[in-house]
C-alpha cells in the first residue's frame, strides 16, 4: 500500500515542465504557438468573407497600391537625385533636365496618392468593421435568444464571458471587425516589405537581404509574440478590469447619483475604486514588464546588429572595399544605387517594428469573439428542453392549469425550490400566490413560461403536458409581467405595444390599455403624447415614476391579452402603485382581464384577497388553499398574517413601503 505514494511522487515529476524530454516540450511549445498565432490568424481569415467579397478585394488591392506607392516614391527620388549632376551640367531645358523634372514629379505624384488613398484605407477598413461586427452581433443575439430556457443566461461563468464580450461590441474597440480590417491592413505593410527586401537583393545580394529578412522577423515575432503574452494576461485579469469598468459606471452614471449624494458614499466609492485600480493595474504592469523587459534587451541587441550590418554594407559597398569580394563589385556605387541603398534598408528596418494600424486589432480583436463563441456554446448545449410541436387550442386552458408533482431545482444549485408541489390554477379564474420570500413564486412563473424545465413531475394544461405544446405558441398564450420587467428605452407607445411585438402595432389597443391603467392621460400630457421616449437623455425624453412604469407595465400585459394570450401572470404588479390606484386597479381586475385565467403574486393582503383563490406556499409545498373568506374562518397562516397586516393598516402605516414589508415579517 505505499505504491500510491509513489505514485503521486511519479505523476507530479512527471509533470514538472523542466524534467519533460526535450522533444516533447518543444512539442508542446510548438502546438501553444500554432494555437496562440497561426490558429489565430486563421481565425480572422474565417470570418472575413463577413465583410462581403468586393470590401475585402478593394481592400486588398488598395493594400497592394498603397504598399507599392513608397517604392515608387523612393526609386523616382533616388534616380532624381542620381541624376543632378548630370542635369545641373547640361542646365535647364535639356533632355537631362526634364528627366530630372518627370522623376520629380513620379515621385511627388506618388507621395500625393498616397495621402489620398490613406483615408480611404481607413474608411474601407470602417465599413468592414462595421459590416462584420454587425453580422456577428447578430448572428450571437439570434442563436442566444432562440434557446428555449435561460439557465445558462443566469449562470455566473456565462454572464462574465458576456460581459466581456460586450464591451468591446460597445465601444466598437478591439472587436473581430477591427481584426479583419487590420489584417487587411498588412497587405500594404507587407508588399512595401517585399519590394524593399527586392530592392535589397539587388543592391546588396543575397547574403545581406537573408540576414536583414532573419533580423525583421526576429523583430516582428518577438514584437507580435509580447502583444499576444500581454494579451493573455489581460484576458486572466478580465475580472479585476471588469470591477474597476463598472466602479467607473457607477461613480459617472446616473443610477447612483442620487445615494452618492445622499449617503455621501463618493469618498467611499472613489477608495474602492482605488483599490480596484492597483489591484488591476499592479499584477498587470508587473506581468507587462516582466513580458517585455527581456525580450527588449534582446530585440534591441539584434535591431542594433541588423542596423550595424545593414549601414557597414551600404558603406563599404559605397567604399567599394566590399565586405566579401567574392561576393560584392568593386567600385563605389552610384549616387542613385546609394540613395536607393540607404532609403531601402532604412524603409525595410522601419518594417521591423509595431504596425499599430493592425497589430493591436488582430491580436485584441478576436477576444470578443471568443467570449461571444463560449456565451453561445453554453447557450446551446443548455438548449435540450424539447421544443413541442402540438398546437395550443384556441381556447385553452379550457379547464386548468396544474403543477402536477412538481420538482425542481437550479441547475447546479443545491438547494431544492420545489419539492413535490401540486396545484391547480382554475381556467378564467384569479389565483393569488403567496410566500415568504424565496418560497418560489417568481420560479413556478418561470417554470410556466418554460424558462426553466422541471427536474421533475410537470404542468398540465387540460391535461397536456406544457413541453409538448409548440413553445412559441405556448408563450403566445401567456401575458407575463416580471418584477424586474424591462423598461425600455422607446416611446410609451412602443413600450405597451412590447406585449405582443410579433402582431402588428395596434395603436388604439395601445391607447386602450393606457386606459385602462389610468395612465392615457399622464402620457398624452407628455412632449409627443404616446411617442415621448420613456427616457431621460433623449431630446424631449421624460422619465416615468416607479409607479407609472408599473402601470405601463400593466398595460403591456393588458395588450397581450387583447392580442390573443388568455393566461396572465403578474408579479407583485402593483408593489410601486400608491393605495388608491392599487385599489382601483383591483377594483376592475376582473373586467380589466376578461375571464383570462390569472396568477397574481403579492405581498399587500389587500390586493390578494379578491383573487377567486388564494394560494400560500412554503418549503416548496402548498400549505394553505381557498378564496379569502375560507381562509379567514380558521386559524390560518394566511389569517393572521392578514390581520397583522389589516392592524398596521389601520394605524396608518401601510401606505409607507417599509412598514408594509415590516408588516409582513418575512412575508411578501
Ligand atoms: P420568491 O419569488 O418566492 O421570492 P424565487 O422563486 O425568486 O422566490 O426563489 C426561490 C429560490 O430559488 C430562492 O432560494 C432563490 O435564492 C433561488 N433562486 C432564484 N433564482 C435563482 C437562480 N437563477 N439560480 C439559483 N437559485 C435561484
Amino acid at each position: 500500500m505505499s505504491e500510491p505514494v509513489a505514485n503521486v511522487v511519479r505523476v507530479s515529476k512527471t509533470h514538472t515542465p523542466s524534467e519533460k524530454p526535450l522533444t516533447s516540450r518543444l512539442r508542446e511549445r510548438a502546438a501553444a504557438y500554432w494555437d496562440s498565432a497561426i490558429e489565430a490568424r486563421l481565425r480572422i481569415w474565417r470570418i472575413m468573407p463577413l465583410a462581403g467579397g468586393w470590401r475585402v478585394g478593394a481592400l486588398a488591392v488598395l493594400g497592394l497600391v498603397l504598399g507599392a506607392l513608397p517604392i515608387v516614391f523612393m526609386i523616382a527620388t533616388s534616380t532624381m537625385i542620381g541624376g543632378v549632376p548630370n542635369a545641373v551640367g547640361a542646365g535647364v531645358g535639356t533632355a537631362e533636365w526634364d528627366g530630372l523634372v518627370r522623376l520629380f514629379l513620379i515621385g511627388a505624384g506618388a507621395f500625393m496618392v498616397q495621402q489620398i488613398l490613406a483615408p480611404v484605407q481607413q474608411m474601407l477598413g470602417l465599413a468592414i468593421q462595421r459590416e462584420v461586427d454587425g453580422k456577428i452581433r447578430d448572428q450571437a443575439v439570434r442563436s442566444v435568444t432562440s434557446s428555449i430556457g435561460i439557465a445558462s443566461l443566469e449562470d455566473g461563468k456565462t454572464l462574465s464571458k458576456f460581459a466581456e464580450a460586450r464591451t468591446p461590441f460597445e465601444n466598437n474597440f478591439h472587436t473581430p471587425g477591427n481584426a479583419v480590417g487590420g489584417m487587411l491592413f498588412l497587405i500594404a505593410r507587407y508588399t512595401q516589405l517585399f519590394a524593399l527586401l527586392v530592392i535589397i537583393w539587388a543592391l546588396f545580394g543575397p547574403a545581406v537581404t537573408a540576414a536583414l529578412t532573419a533580423a525583421i522577423f526576429i523583430l516582428r515575432t518577438g514584437n507580435r509574440g509580447g502583444l499576444r503574452n500581454y494579451s493573455a494576461i489581460w484576458r486572466t485579469n478580465g475580472h479585476l478590469r471588469r470591477r474597476l469598468l463598472y466602479l467607473r459606471d457607477v461613480t459617472l452614471g446616473s443610477l447612483a447619483a442620487k445615494e452618492i449624494r445622499v449617503f455621501g458614499s463618493m469618498p467611499w466609492l472613489r477608495g474602492r475604486h482605488h483599490d480596484a485600480f492597483f489591484a488591476f493595474a499592479d499584477p498587470t504592469n508587473a506581468e507587462r514588464r516582466r513580458i517585455y523587459f527581456k525580450p527588449y534587451l534582446v530585440y534591441t541587441a539584434v535591431g542594433l546588429v541588423a542596423v550595424a550590418w545593414a549601414l557597414f554594407s551600404l558603406v563599404s559597398r559605397a567604399a567599394g572595399t566590399g565586405m566579401d569580394a567574392g561576393e560584392l563589385e568593386t567600385g563605389a556605387m552610384s549616387l542613385t544605387d546609394l540613395t536607393l541603398g540607404l532609403q531601402a534598408l532604412t524603409g525595410a528596418l522601419m518594417l521591423a517594428r509595431d504596425y499599430p494600424e493592425s497589430d493591436t486589432s488582430t491580436q485584441f480583436g478576436m477576444n470578443a469573439l471568443t467570449a461571444l463563441r463560449e456565451v453561445e456554446a453554453a447557450v446551446i448545449a443548455d438548449d435540450t428542453a424539447p421544443r413541442g410541436e402540438a398546437a395550443v387550442p384556441e381556447d385553452a386552458p379550457h379547464h386548468s392549469i396544474e403543477f402536477r408533482d412538481l420538482h425542481f431545482s437550479y441547475p447546479g444549485a443545491d438547494e431544492v425550490v420545489f419539492d413535490g408541489l401540486n396545484l391547480t390554477l382554475e381556467a378564467g379564474k384569479s389565483t393569488a400566490l403567496v410566500g415568504v420570500n424565496g418560497a418560489g413564486k417568481t420560479t413556478l412563473m418561470k417554470l410556466l413560461a418554460r424558462l426553466y424545465e422541471p427536474t421533475a413531475g410537470g404542468i398540465y394544461v387540460d391535461g397536456t403536458n406544457i413541453a409538448d405544446f409548440d413553445i412559441v405558441q405556448w408563450r403566445h398564450t401567456l401575458s407575463v409581467v416580471f418584477q424586474d420587467f424591462v423598461q425600455y428605452e422607446f416611446s410609451a407607445a412602443d413600450n405597451i405595444a412590447a406585449g405582443a411585438a410579433s402582431v402588428p402595432h395596434d395603436r388604439a389597443a395601445v391607447e386602450a390599455a393606457a386606459a385602462a391603467i389610468g395612465m392615457l392621460d399622464t402620457l398624452r400630457d407628455t412632449p409627443h403624447g404616446l411617442d415621448t421616449t420613456l427616457a431621460r437623455g433623449y431630446a424631449d425624453g421624460i422619465d416615468l415614476s416607479g409607479g407609472q412604469w408599473q402601470r405601463v407595465a400593466i398595460a403591456r400585459s393588458l395588450y397581450a391579452l387583447e392580442k390573443g394570450a388568455r393566461v396572465l401572470v403578474l408579479d407583485e404588479p402593483t408593489a410601486a402603485l400608491d393605495v388608491r390606484a392599487e385599489a382601483q386597479f383591483f377594483d376592475q381586475f376582473v373586467d380589466l382581464t376578461r375571464g383570462a385565467t390569472t396568477l397574481l403574486i403579492s405581498h399587500r393582503f389587500s390586493s390578494v384577497r379578491r383573487a377567486d383563490r388564494i394560494v400560500v406556499i412554503e418549503n416548496g409545498q402548498v400549505i394553505e388553499q381557498g378564496s379569502h373568506a375560507d381562509l379567514m374562518q380558521t386559524d390560518t397562516h394566511y389569517r393572521r398574517l392578514f390581520e397583522l397586516q389589516a392592524k398596521r393598516f389601520r394605524e396608518g402605516l401601510d401606505a409607507d413601503e417599509d412598514a408594509d414589508a415590516d408588516a409582513m415579517g418575512t412575508v411578501r
